[in-house]
């Protein structure tokens, strides 16, 4: 499926949106990496360490806990990933640590979230359309709060989905189900716009709702 821009988005006879959020209504990408250098700075008062060997380390980690977890909402947890990282790397009570950096991690993660333009102008013509939006994400629900309240999405905003609500991470169709019926309407009566080609856009289509694939800037 081709990427498209949020203007070419068709809202004729739609009467719900489905939505992701991380690089679909901000820049995940460039965020995570500010709040990873974050941490990372952090991290060096307690064990200095290059950020490329961090990085390495992190990156590691994610494949351990969805290697050992799969796809399911705590693989996504970045207290579990500090905590791994920390214990390879032999931390006392990295429990502690961990939680720190969590807090670390997210206040910045939210300082640097900046809704997308073109997004927000989607969001405006959803309302001003009294089409409802309904977020469907893989991440918690008080952390997707705090991304929508920090960039003042939540006006725009009136239902949210999150993977830790039903225990299962996209593609899984009971997220877009819920969705629908947190809506109150059929899946012909639904779009889905999201960033990912298999967890937004074949989920939702596998319910037969018509997704958008948009390009965000990454
Ligand atoms: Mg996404």
């Amino acid at each position: 499926m081709a990427c498209i821009h949020f203007p070419q988005i068709d809202l004729t006879h739609v009467k719900g949106v489905l939505i992701d959020l991380d690089n679909t209504l901000y820049c995940f990408s460039s965020a995570n990496a500010y709040a990873l250098r974050k941490v990372h700075a952090f991290l060096c008062k307690k064990r200095p360490m290059s950020y490329a060997a961090f990085e390495k380390e992190y990156e590691a980690g994610w494949k351990r806990l969805f290697g050992s977890l799969g796809s399911v909402p705590s693989a996504h947890s970045r207290f579990i990933l500090f905590q791994s990282v920390l214990e390879k790397n032999a931390i006392p009570k990295p429990y502690l640590l961990a939680c720190k950096l969590e807090e670390i991690y997210f206040k910045n993660l939210y300082k640097k979230a900046k809704a997308d333009p073109q997004a927000l102008l989607f969001l405006k013509e959803c309302r001003r359309q009294k089409i409802p939006v309904c977020l469907v994400t893989d991440l918690f629900g008080t952390v997707q709060t705090n991304k929508l309240l920090r960039m003042k999405l939540d006006k725009y905003v009136d239902f949210i989905v999150t993977n830790d609500e039903l225990g299962v991470d996209k593609p899984h169709p009971s997220l877009f189900q819920r969705g629908l019926e947190k809506l109150g309407i059929s899946a012909k009566e639904a779009i889905m716009v999201g960033d990912n080609p298999e967890n937004d856009i074949k989920g939702a289509q596998a319910l037969g709702i018509r997704s958008y694939l948009v390009e965000t800037d990454k």
